[in-house]
């Protein structure tokens, strides 16, 4: 969908946020669950999911206190059938007994009958529009105006119940829709789309507001953090265009996977909203045990409390040329679309995004300290090797390197010492007041520019566009400094500067989780948008080890966004009740055989629910069907159907062997 197409189906252009300059939190009306308040009055809470067997009484009470304890403010719990819906109600009894008064969540798919009973019981109930009515056989079927009707009409009898018994017990509820589990009917109008997910929300939400129901939160989760990103915006929009109430917005990136990788995909699509003032409540989806989503999800939400009060916030940047708050941006937030830029060097244009690791302040640089960026020296046969994460380019600040840097690595030199020696393995770096009469390197120059200075820098801007071999290194002083860099890539555009752009963050005096949810959400943030041609994070702390965690997490963040892959990808869902296998030792023993395999995407479920939509993106997927029962996947399409746990994963390596994909470690 283009952006024309866009402003036709919609009426108020692109805005999909209060503001997109400075903090505001988008207003909501406030929905209550048990005792607690939900909402843009409230802060944004966060919550999680138990992985024990509903069934296991003692045991859902006992992770769920775990959960508490580590700050879970909302308890979701899979209830797939009645008698775990009924036993909901021990659960919850077992936990106020224990004085713990945290509302609880029944999660809900394919069964009406069990949101029904739980709805009697629980504070809230999700419900995935996608399943609630229809069961999945992915059948592509054409409706008319008349049978799409009359498919609503089904629907509402379907959903009705349930939402007058939520309206008679006080119940909230949350339109849950996933990406990867649309109905068939959502999926021949409107395809697998941000405006499928929101078109298959809109549908239950009307019914809710016909029965004059509003406790209600919505979620649009996705794996795929563009889609995720734009059907949330799309949501925000629709709901004011068509005149629905603001409902509060439950945020979450799903199966996202475990360790860094889950960290930074989580944060690319959560960051990004929050970032835009989006967002009431979080999830965090980790393949991990649920009380360590707890820290990640409070530092991603910590981070906006009081935010505008930060040291070093300055307020929005206001030029005649574009107003402060309400204002069409230049790019399409629906639909990812890389920034036109400049075919300079490896810049730019439909190439890669690149990695520059930040040496500047290392003493000594040396063979063997390319190896924390991916790039090593064998001395057998004299050459250089590289891994999937080796760095592009190398700033070295004032300092020069006493040997021949591999031929994919690339040497950026401050401007003074690289003229003073003449030096023909490296690139210039300008300080933008060096650029008056300076020589420039025939073939790619950089300049280190401040946000706010490139905005308002009219003679700036003109150098740019006369020299096109220049490429701007973009940082920000400013407290909130994604909104700023990105105002300035907006100015870029308004002023048809093309030049590739890299976007450089520093971060110091942080913790390991916040250096990677910050840069993941700061970078990741303009990368979904299709802004920057290139990441540079410099990390202010220990240089033993911060050389590898920023290049890990610089090709992390570019992998997020889905502009440069680099590894495997694992959609591995973070297990509930459903699962049917150890889904965290499982997908250790996946990880622990494929990480070599580049570029291939692989699905790990521990059940179908949400299963074959999700793994639409996935190359392969390991599905959970029965107690150690697991089919295998290409695709969407079932290729081994019921292969015992114990040998699942050698049917999987040969699937791949099969398709050619396959290729030894080194
Ligand atoms: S995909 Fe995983 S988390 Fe989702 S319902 Fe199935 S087992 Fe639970």
């Amino acid at each position: 969908m283009n952006l024309e197409q866009l402003h036709q189906l919609t009426k108020s252009g692109n805005i999909y946020a209060p503001s997109l300059t400075t903090y505001q939190r988008r207003e909501t009306i406030p929905v209550q669950i048990g005792d607690l308040m939900l909402g843009s009055d409230f802060p944004i809470r966060v919550q999680s999911m138990t992985t024990v067997d509903t069934m296991d009484t003692l045991g859902s009470i006992e992770q769920s206190i775990r959960m508490i304890e580590a700050g879970c403010e909302l308890v979701r719990i899979t209830a797939p059938s009645v008698k775990e819906a009924q036993n909901l109600e021990n659960i919850r009894k077992g936990l106020r007994e224990r004085g713990y008064t945290t509302p609880l969540v029944a999660d809900i798919h394919f069964t009406p009958n069990a949101a029904e009973l739980a709805a009697r019981i629980v504070e809230k109930v999700r419900i995935n529009p996608g399943n609630y009515a229809d069961k999945k056989r992915f059948e592509t079927i054409e409706y008319t105006e008349a049978s799409y009707a009359a498919e609503l009409d089904r629907i509402r009898d379907k959903f009705l119940p349930l939402v007058k018994i939520c309206k008679e017990y006080g119940t909230a509820m949350r339109i849950g829709t996933n990406h990867g589990s649309l109905s068939d009917r959502i999926l021949s109008r409107y395809g697998d789309t941000p405006l499928g997910m929101v078109e298959s929300a809109l549908e239950f939400l009307k019914i809710c507001e016909d029965e004059n129901y509003f406790n209600i939160v919505i979620s649009m989760k996705a794996s795929n953090t563009q889609v995720m990103v734009e059907a949330y915006r799309l949501l925000v929009k629709r709901l004011k265009d068509d005149q629905f109430k603001p409902y509060p917005l439950h945020l979450g990136v799903t199966e996202a996977g475990e360790g860094e990788d889950g960290r930074v995909k989580s944060a690319v699509g959560i960051g990004t909203l929050l970032e835009d003032g989006l967002g009431d409540t979080v999830r965090v989806s980790l393949t991990e045990d649920p009380e360590f989503e707890m820290p990640v999800a409070r530092d991603l939400v910590n981070r906006y409390i009081d935010r505008r009060s930060y040291a070093g916030y300055i307020p929005p940047i206001s030029t005649n040329k574009l107003p402060s708050t309400q204002f069409d941006s230049p790019i399409n937030p629906f639909a990812h679309a890389r920034r036109k830029s400049n075919d300079v060097y490896n810049l730019g244009s439909n190439q890669l995004p690149r990695v520059i690791a930040d040496f500047s302040q290392k003493e000594d640089i040396s063979i063997e300290s390319l190896k924390a960026i991916g790039h090593f020296y064998l001395p057998e046969p004299d050459k250089w090797a590289m891994n999937d994460l080796g760095a592009d380019f190398i700033y070295t600040g004032s300092k020069e390197v006493g040997f021949m840097l591999p031929n994919g690595l690339k040497q950026i030199q401050d401007y003074a010492v690289w003229k003073q020696h003449q030096n023909k393995q490296a690139f210039p770096l300008f300080r933008t007041f060096e650029l008056a009469n300076a020589t420039l390197h025939q073939e790619l120059n950089f300049v280190a520019v401040d946000a706010e200075e490139l905005i308002k820098n009219e003679q700036f801007l003109q150098i740019l566009k006369a020299h096109t071999t220049l490429v701007p290194i973009v940082h920000s002083n400013n407290a909130h400094n994604m909104p700023e860099i990105r105002r300035a890539l907006f100015e870029l555009m308004l002023q048809g500067v093309h030049n590739p752009v890299i976007l450089h963050f520093t971060y110091k005096d942080l913790s390991l989780d916040q250096i990677q949810l910050f840069g993941a959400t700061d970078a990741g943030a303009l990368l979904v948008d299709g802004l920057g041609d290139g990441i540079m994070l410099s990390l202010e702390a220990n240089f033993d080890t911060m050389p590898q965690i920023a290049n890990s997490l610089a090709f992390g963040v570019l992998q997020a966004s889905r502009l440069r892959i680099s590894k495997t990808e694992y959609i591995s869902c973070p297990s509930c009740g459903r699962t049917l296998f150890d889904l965290q030792e499982t997908t250790a023993k996946i990880r622990k055989v494929t990480d070599h395999l580049k570029g291939i995407k692989i699905g790990i479920m521990g059940c179908i629910v949400n299963g074959p939509g999700e793994m639409a993106d996935a190359d392969y997927g390991y599905v959970g069907i029965g107690k150690d029962k697991i089919a295998l996947y290409r695709g969407q399409e079932v290729v081994k159907k019921s292969v015992h746990a114990d040998t699942a994963v050698e049917e999987l390596i040969q699937l791949i062997k099969d398709d050619g994909k396959w290729r030894e470690k080194e």
